[in-house]
């Protein structure tokens, strides 16, 4: 079996399908969790995607979020938060006091306007972190990990029979699951794939240690009147996240291509030190960019490429890949070793539902 790109959601596809013991070989381009999967959030929600298509899957990824973080037993930052939503302003205050008890280390001048989730509802993970955990539990059930850049499915007739890597390796499998985050849209005209593509947003971690574990989303305003809504992780290794600022800047062909808009970051951090003092002096650790996957009616695609036998994608997550990415890989072990997926309905996914991509 092959999976094709070592984000979070190859990682959790790999490490399924290892736990079966399954033979597995991922191959990745560039280095683990070099994307998206490195560069996210990591903020987990049990509801917010209810009364969507992503409902069920989300809740079935937040509780295997939780046995995962038992099984795997390597930290990698998981835990339950508290939640909140502000509202702040690069100069002034927002109209009107705290709506709700404010937590006393939001001391800068935003105001608490609700509580959005409590220690039973939100959680988060080192992205990361989580993303080689999974990864290094694949490989201690024998998955191997092989540095190369998938450039096509091989075939045997209509079948596929392994990959093709830039190197003019053939890599063999019986199966194929396409993983590559946004960069899965390069296929997508050689196959009947719709099109995926890549949204980038900015992030920087500051080093503010004792913060408590409180995600806040906020809706900001600029000086110069942008409206901006910045999420705040501290993490329990002491940073603070600060993530937002989308951009339309076209995917570039490999992840070390992603350019870092130094304003943008400079942006977030400010953000950042309107809420609380803590904040307000942190020094910046890490300015950085990445490109969520997202396809045409925001819903991932997670099943089999149509017209062909042996090809499964899983990409498209958008802003809940980490969120969503253990039922993800859960379902698509079950598809492609049982031929059926047991732990969710996976036909709201299927990649048949959307028009194939234009031939590039
Ligand atoms: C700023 C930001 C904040 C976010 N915050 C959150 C959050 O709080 N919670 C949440 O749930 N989600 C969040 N997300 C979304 C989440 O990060 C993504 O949905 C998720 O990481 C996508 O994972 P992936 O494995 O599909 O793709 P990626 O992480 O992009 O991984 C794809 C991998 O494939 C590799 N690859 C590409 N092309 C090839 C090739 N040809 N051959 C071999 N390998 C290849 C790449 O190198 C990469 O390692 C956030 C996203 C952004 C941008």
């Amino acid at each position: 079996m092959i999976v094709c790109g070592a984000g979070v959601v190859g990682a959790s596809v790999a490490y399924f399908l290892a736990r079966r013991g399954v033979a597995v070989t991922v191959v990745e381009r560039t280095g683990v969790a070099c994307a998206a999967s490195g560069k996210s959030g990591g903020f987990l929600a049990l509801d917010w995607c209810d009364g969507s298509p992503l409902g069920p899957l989300a809740r079935a990824s937040f509780t295997l979020h939780a046995e995962l973080a038992a099984e795997l037993s390597t930290d990698y930052g998981y835990r339950r938060m508290e939640t909140f939503m502000l509202a702040a302003r690069e100069r002034g205050t927002p109209a009107g006091g705290h709506r709700v008890a404010a937590p006393p280390w939001l001391d800068g001048s935003g105001i608490v306007t609700a509580a959005l989730g409590s220690q039973q509802t939100t959680a988060q993970v080192t992205p990361a972190r989580f993303t080689a955990a999974l990864l290094d539990a694949a490989r201690a059930r024998g998955a191997r990990l092989h540095v190369g850049v998938v450039e096509d499915v091989a075939w045997r007739g209509a079948a596929a029979s392994g990959v093709l890597t830039a190197g003019g390796e053939t890599l063999e499998g019986d199966a194929v699951v396409l993983a590559m985050g946004p960069w899965t849209g390069r296929l997508a005209g050689r196959l009947r794939l719709p099109s995926v593509y890549g949204l980038k947003g900015y992030s920087v971690t500051l080093d503010a240690p004792d913060v408590p574990a409180h995600a806040l989303f906020v809706d900001y305003r600029t000086a110069d009147g942008r409206a901006l809504e910045p999420e705040i992780f501290p993490r329990p290794d002491g940073e603070v996240y600060v993530c937002g600022m989308a951009d339309p800047a076209p995917l570039p062909d490999s992840p070390e291509a992603v350019e870092v808009n130094e304003s943008s970051c400079e942006t977030l951090a400010r953000a950042a030190g309107r809420v609380s003092a803590a904040l307000a002096g942190a020094r910046v650790v890490r300015r950085q960019a990445c490109y969520r996957p997202v396809t045409d009616d925001g819903v991932p695609l997670i099943g089999r490429v149509p017209g062909v036998r042996g090809v499964f994608v899983a990409t498209g997550h958008g802003p809940w890949g980490i969120l969503n990415a253990p039922a993800t890989g859960l379902a698509m072990a079950e598809l492609v070793a049982d031929g059926a997926a047991k732990l969710v309905d996976l036909r709201p996914f299927d990649p048949a539902r959307l028009p194939a991509a234009r031939r590039g």
